[in-house]
């Protein structure tokens, strides 16, 4: 905010939406995108884990969707609860902490990340515990809770199977869903043998004897622990309801067991009805691990005396998501559910895998959730990320358009870098003079007759190299050989010769290429007329 000269600057925290704060949590990369892919990519057994895993994931999203005879109509009915959702927030996020209040929880409202993490930790030390369970939660791995909790004394476990190899592995997620998919059986029996206390010496690779380890391993934790700290997959607005999906039972044990459970979860996570969930509770199973439904739901609304924990909380964290929402693009990000379906789908993260990616959200989603939440010049390449294929939306089940969006942040992000640079970039330079040369007829045919010169650089029909300043086009793609001849000299050396011999055979006038209209080449219109035509440049 500005000041007048003579005025001081206010102090007054206005609340407008801000950015996610730098130098807290994990939704920065800390390198270029590039620069992490090259490295994934020269790992032969990363490469090969992940092709692997997100293999099967898609196949068996893939067969259980095509069961489903209204699956388009779910997803139609997902998006546009969700759009509800982000259009009455405000609304619904005062209902949710009415009633959750009224069912003997406490709501905390935390703006960003450092705000989240230090109500977090109050609370686990007003309970005098100093450790933690947790269930598997993306929201407190994006504000990097478990590293604030270590600064203040307390220890957090990781209870989900694959988080736990990813903590006891000293590594980081790689995929919302399966966040060690990165490694295979016989790492994380590497990882067990070396990091796991008390674990069995002859520990073997086989995935039933690695579960029951870690199985032994968290159950004492479990039953020692006096607080547990979640996440929530939805909360349900008009009766204050937190619900958990999981796979492995441990969300359960942490919902239970402490006396104290803590929820952070993220504004936009809400649905405002029990039949919004409904909708939700068909899309996210078979899109996120590809089974009909999910083997552990678990719901809870504030306290049951007597039942489960006593001393329940919620925190609602925005860190950006309304920053996020005041975009009128980028809102439709937080319609996200988090399945992965995106992830599964893309032939870029099944190459470079999560890490790549930098921030806590990978994939196409984190391409665009993690600048929209931190703004774009702080993750200025996860838009490139992308061949922009548009399998992510045809396979989101909120039909979230994340190829636009990545259009859209590219956009901003050249914008931005030419507002910064005195002079034009190369890039800029190369597209005026394009502009210039496409703006006429006559200098377009020319720059074409020009190109053929191109055909010298050319073997096999592709230039591996081209001169400056075409040559960072060149340096990680080839570019296909001029045609001998342009669309132009084709057109009227062949269609002309058509026209008229279909203009005499049915008797009507030919039509000349300049007719408007638009159709393919060697096709006639029904009656045996010629069509209309507009060919390149016509
Ligand atoms: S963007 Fe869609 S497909 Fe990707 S994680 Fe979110 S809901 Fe799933």
């Amino acid at each position: 905010m500005s000041a007048d000269a003579g005025v001081a600057p206010t102090a007054v925290d206005l609340g407008m939406p801000a950015y996610a704060p730098r130098g807290v949590g994990h939704l920065r990369a800390p390198e270029p995108f590039p620069v992490a892919a090259r490295r994934a990519l020269a790992d032969p057994q990363l490469r090969r884990n992940i092709g692997k895993a997100t293999g099967t994931i898609r196949d068996k999203r893939l067969r259980v969707v095509a069961e489903v005879p209204d699956w388009e109509q779910l997803r139609d009915a997902g998006k546009a609860v969700k759009a509800d959702v982000l259009a009455r927030l405000p609304e619904l996020l005062e209902q949710l902490e009415e009633r959750f209040t009224a069912a003997g929880g406490t709501v905390h409202w935390a703006r960003d990340a450092n705000d989240a993490n230090r109500t977090v930790l109050d609370l686990v030390r007003a309970t005098g515990a100093d450790e933690v369970v947790k269930v598997k939660s993306m929201v407190t791995d994006e504000i990097g809770l478990n590293e604030a909790l270590k600064a203040g004394g307390v220890a957090a476990w990781e209870t989900d199977l694959a988080e736990l190899i990813v903590q006891l592995g000293h590594d980081r997620p790689s995929h919302i869903l399966v966040p060690a998919i990165h490694r295979n059986r016989a790492e994380i029996r590497e990882i067990f043998l070396r990091e796991m206390a008390g674990v069995d010496p002859a520990l073997t690779d086989e995935p039933a004897l690695l579960a029951a380890a870690a199985r032994k391993h968290l159950r004492a934790k479990f039953l020692s622990a006096r607080v547990a700290v979640s996440g929530a997959n939805f909360a349900v607005a008009e009766t204050g309801t937190l619900s958990v999906v999981e796979s492995e039972g441990n969300g359960r044990m942490c919902l239970t067991l402490p006396r104290t459970l803590i929820t952070v979860m993220g504004i936009e996570k809400l649905v405002p009805t029990w039949r919004d969930l409904e909708v939700f509770l068909q899309l996210l199973p078979r899109s996120s691990t590809g089974e009909r439904m999910n083997p552990y739901t678990s719901m809870w609304t504030g306290v049951t005396p007597g039942d489960g924990p006593q001393d329940v909380h919620l925190v609602l964290l925005d860190n950006g998501r309304t920053a996020a929402l005041a975009d009128e693009i980028g809102r439709e990000a937080l319609q996200c559910i988090k399945c992965s379906a995106c992830m599964n789908v893309c032939p870029v993260y099944e190459r470079t895998g999560g890490h790549a990616y930098g921030s806590v959200y990978p994939g196409p989603i984190g391409a665009v959730l993690s600048p929209y939440l931190t703004g774009v010049e702080d993750n200025a390449s996860l838009p490139y990320a992308s061949s922009l294929c548009g399998a992510c939306l045809d396979a989101c089940p909120v039909k979230i358009d994340i190829p636009s969006m990545l259009v859209e942040l590219r956009h901003r992000h050249v914008e931005a870098q030419r507002d910064a640079r005195a002079l034009p970039t190369p890039e800029r330079a190369a597209m005026a003079a394009a502009s210039w040369v496409m703006a006429d007829p006559g200098r377009f045919a020319a720059a074409q007759r020009a190109s053929r010169v191109g055909r010298l650089l050319g073997r096999r029909g592709r230039i591996s190299s081209l001169p400056w300043p075409l040559s960072g086009w060149t340096s990680a793609r080839d570019a296909p050989v001029p045609p001998a001849e342009t669309a132009r000299a084709w057109w009227r050396r062949t269609r002309t010769r058509t026209t008229a011999a279909d203009g005499k055979a049915a008797g009507t006038p030919t039509p000349g290429p300049t007719a408007p209209g638009r159709t393919s080449p060697g096709r006639t219109a029904p009656g045996g007329t010629a069509p209309g035509t507009a060919g390149p440049g016509s």
